[in-house]
């Protein structure tokens, strides 16, 4: 792969430019690219971004672009594509986003593009496999932000509950970025104790694990509700795969990473622990899972395969 320091980001929406604005302000990339199917957004974002940079940490070019700048570029980041409307479900931005996701991908490839895709559209997992198939990319090189911000939700709630820094908390979502996703709660420790064991020892009710739970996978609802769409936290999550990558970190973090016949799965896409490095994803940390946590994971990946044979092949054809 490319060893430089060059990303493009495809969507200068809310989360393409949150992302921006957090790479801006934790530096480690040299040069951001910009690409919008409405020019003048990305044009209007490189002027206003650059203004930033008297006060950022380190330098970085910051300019709009077309797709020939993916070329020489080590990852790109597609953010494009349709939200969430209040009470809608990522799922049913599948057929739309597709379409969109697969233009992209078509014209990131014609750019002679050989580094890593990380893909954070909504249903990102099914848009994961949009890429991944238009591509034709190794599958190391095409991963989605998977549950890396359910995650980063679940490790808050818990801090807050606890009153522990988030920072000892570790705990992972598995599953689909979606209504399916589930709390392998017999793997979640906070500093070296078992979660459960805290829970216990506390004589804290059981029940509010799934309390927890349900705050994740329904804080999207609520944000969109309130303030029309969520950006902060997958920008700041998408950064930090990003980092990952170039600073070749060998980071454990939850994306959507193809399964190979892992946790009895194959041909999919979908949230699960994975270490990630400069080659994109070195490998799967499988976890054992208990039957019900086995079976939640099951229906997750049940639904991802439906939508796949019924909304996104065909589109795909
Ligand atoms: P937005 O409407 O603010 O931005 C989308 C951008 O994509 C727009 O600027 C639009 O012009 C651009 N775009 C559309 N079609 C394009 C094309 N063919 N080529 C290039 N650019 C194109 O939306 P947003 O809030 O930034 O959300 C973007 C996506 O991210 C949505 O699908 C949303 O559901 C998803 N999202 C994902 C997560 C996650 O955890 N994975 C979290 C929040 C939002």
């Amino acid at each position: 792969m490319n060893t430089n320091r060059k990303v493009v980001l495809v969507g200068a929406g809310f989360v393409g430019m949150s992302m921006a604005y957090s790479i801006l302000n934790q530096g480690g990339v040299d040069e951001l690219v910009l690409i919008d199917v409405v020019k003048d957004k990305a044009i209007g974002e490189e002027m206003d971004l650059s203004h930033c940079l008297p006060y950022a940490p380190q330098k970085m070019v910051i300019k709009a672009g077309d797709y020939s700048e993916c070329k020489d570029a080590s990852i790109v980041v597609i953010t494009a594509g349709l939200s969430q409307k209040p009470g809608q479900s990522r799922l049913e931005l599948a057929v739309a986003n597709a379409k969109i996701v697969k233009e992209i991908t078509e014209n990131v490839k014609a750019s002679g593009f050989e580094g890593i895709y990380i893909v954070a559209s909504n249903p990102v997992d099914l848009m994961t496999y949009v890429v991944a198939q238009v591509s034709g990319a190794p599958k190391s090189k095409v991963f989605g932000s998977g549950t890396v911000l359910d995650t980063a939700r679940l490790r808050y709630l818990i801090a807050d509950y606890l009153g522990i820094s988030s920072k000892n908390v570790h705990a992972y979502i598995l599953g689909e970025h979606g209504d399916s996703s589930l709390v392998p709660w017999e793997h979640c420790y906070v500093g070296c104790k078992k979660m459960i064991d805290i829970m216990k020892d506390n004589n804290h009710p059981m029940d509010d694990l799934k309390k927890i739970h349900d705050g994740v996978w329904k804080a999207a609802y609520e944000i969109i509700e309130k303030k029309k769409a969520t950006y902060y936290g997958i920008g700041m999550a998408l950064t930090r795969l990003v980092k990952a990558v170039l600073n070749d970190e060998n980071s454990i973090l939850t994306i959507s990473s193809y399964l190979d016949h892992e946790y009895g799965q194959n041909g999919i896409y979908i949230g699960v622990p994975a270490i990630i490095n400069k080659d994109g994803v070195k490998e799967l940390l499988e976890l054992k899972l208990n039957k019900e946590d086995q079976d939640k994971f099951n229906h997750s990946c049940e639904i991802m395969k439906e939508n796949i044979k019924n909304e996104i092949d065909p589109i795909l054809k």
